[in-house]
């Protein structure tokens, strides 16, 4: 093992930066026996907690790069410790203070982001890709806003992906446009540690975004929707954000899109990180791809929320992983061996790694690698236009997971997402089918306070913390907010005190 460099200040650096979880890690190693990382190689993160609790860490080992922040160890931890957020923190230390050297092609990507606005530093207009498409620009009053993320928008690999998705819009009839003042959102720029870049797109992003009347933004990466989503209300940005795959579910539903043309096919669907461990999103990207005919779904042996990363995140995607330690390349192999033809995606990133892979593997004459809305813009192709005229965008609706369970032994699980198991028996139990944000918000509500207070929170501050009355809550909640919902919510101990 290499001599650790005592770096205290770096450490009370990450602990200024919102890193302290790991004061909560208790050593037991089950973030480690989870990492995917140990698929192919060793690599210990209840090493780096321990040594962050130290203050002992060492800034030049190449291990705080690998972390894919794939969430599959945040997902396990029953302390609840932020993995993900302490590694960030231990690189933004190496990226602002310099006590390490980046490595150089993050040092690259990221400096082609700050001048361009793009990793592959593109001079070329970022609305370039939509050339002769006959799409128009967003002006205020359009219902929605596609942002195709920087690897549809310049990588040759990527680009169908953007293209079938706004066939697909059309197809729909729904009132979208582009922007050319947006920029890269910056998600990945934060996981590499280069906080102050990512705020400074963010804010470019927001006023951009607010200057245009931009309301709701559909994504085709997963990255940008969480980013959007779950980071820029942090920096002030406040928009309805959907992954297209959650609006391709929502217009099948609808019967705005009909998938009438069959793809005899067996096809496989890996979960991208940022969709399903992190956001919840499992089941609208089968669905879609259930709706087209001939098409058999084969799951990989790891699926949802054990789905492994593609290998491309937090950066990994810029950086060059040795043969044999790809798992684009374990997925391929995987979904060669289930009989798929066709493996579908939904992650421009996803994409990117195994397109790369295929190549690499020559496999490419084997299995097919598709973005879903390639798969439904093909299955849609000559059906006729839905009547009603144009799509409004509807109230988001999607499954999501509660941010803390505190199981039966009194453990945090889970604390930094939604629970898929408990957001299920919480859905079944009050006879809802989606669960929205604003069940989630009273459901945070109760939480929190009990987890500090030890017991329900006050009905008034419930009003406060929801900006909701009674009757609203009692209409989310129909099967009565009393001891068995608050047991659900994943509360240790439920009170049952509420009167409705
Ligand atoms: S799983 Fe959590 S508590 Fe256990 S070693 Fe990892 S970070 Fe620490
Ligand atoms: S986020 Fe994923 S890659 Fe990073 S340490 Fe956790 S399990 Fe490993």
């Amino acid at each position: 093992m290499e001599v650790v460099t005592p770096v205290r200040e770096a450490v009370d650096a990450v602990v200024e930066a919102g890193g302290d979880t790991f004061k909560s890690c208790y050593q037991c190693g089950l973030c480690s026996g989870s990492c995917p990382w140990n698929l192919v190689r060793d690599f210990i993160p209840r090493k780096i907690m321990h040594q962050a609790q130290l203050g002992l860490v060492d800034f030049e080992d190449e291990d705080i790069w690998l972390c894919l922040a794939c969430g599959t160890c945040m997902q396990r931890c029953p302390r609840g410790v932020g993995t993900i957020d302490v590694i960030r923190d231990l690189r933004r230390v190496v990226t602002e203070l310099g006590v390490a050297e980046v490595p150089d092609s993050l040092r690259i990507a990221t400096k082609n982001i700050a001048g361009t606005g793009n990793p592959q530093g593109e001079a070329e207009n970022r609305a370039h890709w939509a050339e002769g498409l006959d799409i128009k620009l967003f002006t205020e009053g359009t219902e929605l806003m596609y942002y195709s993320c920087c690897l549809p928008s310049y990588d040759p690999n990527c680009k169908a992906t953007a293209v079938a998705t706004v066939g697909v819009l059309k197809k729909a009839v729904v009132d979208f446009g582009i922007l050319d003042t947006d920029t890269c959102c910056g998600g990945t720029v934060r996981k590499v540690g280069n906080e102050s870049l990512f705020r400074s797109l963010a804010e470019r992003n927001i006023n951009a975004f607010n200057e245009g009347g931009v309301k709701n933004i559909i994504t085709s990466s997963p990255h940008c929707y969480h980013t959007f989503k779950n980071e820029y209300p942090d920096v002030g940005g406040d928009f309805n954000v959907l992954h297209h795959t959650q609006l391709l579910a929502q217009l099948i539903d609808d019967g705005r899109l009909k998938p009438a043309n069959a793809l005899n096919k067996k096809v496989a669907y890996h979960d991208p990180c940022y969709l399903g461990r992190h956001n919840g999103t499992y089941e609208e990207p089968r669905k879609v791809l259930r709706s087209i005919p001939g098409l058999e779904l084969v799951e990989f042996r790891d699926n949802r929320e054990n789905s492994i990363c593609c290998g491309g995140g937090a950066g990994r995607l810029w950086m060059e992983t040795k043969k044999g330690q790809r798992f684009s390349d374990l997925r391929i192999e995987e979904a060669i061996n289930q009989g798929a033809e066709v493996l579908a995606v939904a992650c421009p990133t996803c994409m990117a790694m195994f397109k790369d892979s295929v190549v690499s593997m020559d496999k490419s004459d084997v299995i097919e690698i598709k973005d879903i809305s390639e798969l439904v813009r093909d299955a849609c192709a000559g059906t006729p236009e839905p009547k009603g005229g144009k799509y409004k965008m509807q109230q988001v609706k999607s499954t999501f997971m509660l941010a803390t369970h505190v199981d039966e032994e009194g453990f945090m699980r889970e604390p930094h997402r939604w629970d898929a198991e408990i957001a299920a028996q919480l859905g079944k139990q009050q006879g809802v089918e989606t669960l929205t944000d604003d069940h989630w918000k009273v459901v945070k509500s109760l939480r929190d306070y009990y987890t500090e207070f030890g017991v329900p929170t006050p009905v008034a501050k419930l009003h406060k913390d929801t900006g909701m009355d009674q009757k609203q809550i009692k209409a989310l909640f129909p099967a009565g907010l009393g001891r068995g919902a608050v047991k659900v919510a994943g509360l240790p101990k439920p009170p049952g005190l509420y009167p409705w």
